[in-house]
C-alpha cells in the first residue's frame, strides 16, 4: 500500500470538515538553527504513528471531520508569508473550522491569530514557549519569531495573551514589557506550583470568550522536544501541555504547532507534535460532543 503523505484520518472534504490541517515550511526567520521549514511533512508522516482510537474519551479520530490542505507555497520573505499564510485562514475560520496550523519557524503562527474574524467572538491567546518573543523587532524584521508574541498583542490586546514556559528572555524585553503588561508564567514557577494551579489561573485571565494556542515545541524539556530551532533546558513536560490541551478545549477555536526541526530529530519530537495535535482534535470534539 503506498504511504499515505496527509495528515492520518485526514479523510474529510474541506466542506464537511470540521478540523483543517495546514503546513507552512517556512523557517527564513529561525535565528540558530534552520530546518523547520521540513516541519509540516515529519509531523504528518509521524501522525500515522498512532491508533485512531483514544483511550481516555472513548472517541475515534477515524470518526472526526478532518481535511489536510496540504502546505502553503514556499514564501521568499516573511511579509510574503504572513500575507499568505492569513489568506489561506480566513476562509477556514469564516466556514466556522478549527484550523490546526503546522510549521515552519514561529513566525508562521501570529497570521492564524490575525486572520481570526474581527467581528466573532472575543479571542484570547496560550502562547507555550520557552522563550517570551517579545521583541519589537529582531535583525531588522518584525516578522521574526522572536517578535511574535508582540504580534499577536498588537492584534488582541496585551491581557489576552498569556505566555507558558518562559526560562530564556532578554533583559530589553522584560523591561519592554513592563509597559505592554503581556502576563507570562516562567517553566520554572510552573515546576514550583504545578501545572494544574497554572493553567487555572492562566484560563481565569483570560476573560476572552475563544481561544487559541500557539505551541513553540521549544516549550517542552530539549529531553522529549530536542528537535527544534533553539533548544532550551528546564522545559515543561509533554503531559505539562497536554493538560494545557485539555482544560482549554472548550473554549478553543485554533491552534498551531512550531518549531519542529525534523533534520535534528530522531523521531520523537515529530511524534510527540504529531500526538500532541490529534490530543487537542479529540478533546476538542469530546467538549462538544459532551463528554
Ligand atoms: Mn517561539
Ligand atoms: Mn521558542
Amino acid at each position: 500500500m503506498a504511504r499515505p503523505t496527509g495528515f492520518a484520518d485526514a479523510s474529510a472534504s474541506f466542506d464537511d470538515a470540521e478540523f483543517v490541517i495546514l503546513g507552512v515550511p517556512f523557517d527564513r526567520t529561525t535565528s540558530f538553527r534552520p530546518g523547520a521549514r521540513f516541519g509540516p511533512d515529519a509531523i504528518r508522516q509521524h501522525s500515522w504513528n498512532f491508533e485512531s482510537y483514544d483511550l481516555e474519551t472513548g472517541l475515534d479520530l477515524a470518526d472526526a471531520r478532518i481535511h489536510d490542505l496540504g502546505n502553503t507555497d514556499e514564501y521568499g520573505s516573511a511579509e510574503e508569508m504572513v500575507r499568505g499564510v492569513r489568506e489561506e485562514l480566513r476562509p477556514v475560520y469564516r466556514a466556522g473550522k478549527f484550523p490546526i496550523l503546522l510549521g515552519g519557524d514561529h513566525a508562521c503562527a501570529p497570521p492564524s491569530v490575525e486572520a481570526y474574524p474581527e467581528d466573532a467572538p472575543s479571542l484570547g491567546v496560550l502562547y507555550l514557549d520557552a522563550h517570551l518573543d517579545f521583541r519589537q523587532s529582531y535583525l531588522g524584521d518584525a516578522r521574526s519569531h522572536a517578535c511574535s508574541s508582540r504580534r499577536m498583542v498588537e492584534r488582541v490586546g496585551a491581557r489576552n495573551v498569556v505566555v507558558l514556559g518562559v526560562r530564556s528572555v532578554s533583559r530589553e524585553e522584560v523591561d519592554d514589557n513592563k509597559t505592554v503588561g503581556m502576563p507570562f508564567v516562567s517553566a520554572h514557577e510552573i515546576a514550583r506550583d504545578g501545572i494544574q494551579s497554572t493553567v487555572q489561573r492562566a484560563l481565569n485571565m483570560l476573560k476572552t470568550e475563544r481561544l487559541y494556542i500557539s505551541l513553540d515545541i521549544d516549550a517542552i524539556d530539549p529531553a522529549y522536544a530536542g528537535a527544534t530551532g533553539t533548544p532550551e533546558p528546564f522545559g515543561l513536560t509533554p503531559r505539562d501541555v497536554k493538560y494545557v490541551f485539555d482544560q482549554a478545549a472548550p473554549r478553543l477555536v485554533g491552534m498551531d504547532i512550531m518549531e519542529v526541526s525534523p533534520p535534528y530529530d530522531q523521531g520523537n519530537t515529530s511524534a510527540l507534535a504529531a500526538r500532541l495535535a490529534r490530543e487537542a482534535i479529540v478533546r476538542v470534539l469530546a467538549s462538544r460532543r459532551g463528554r
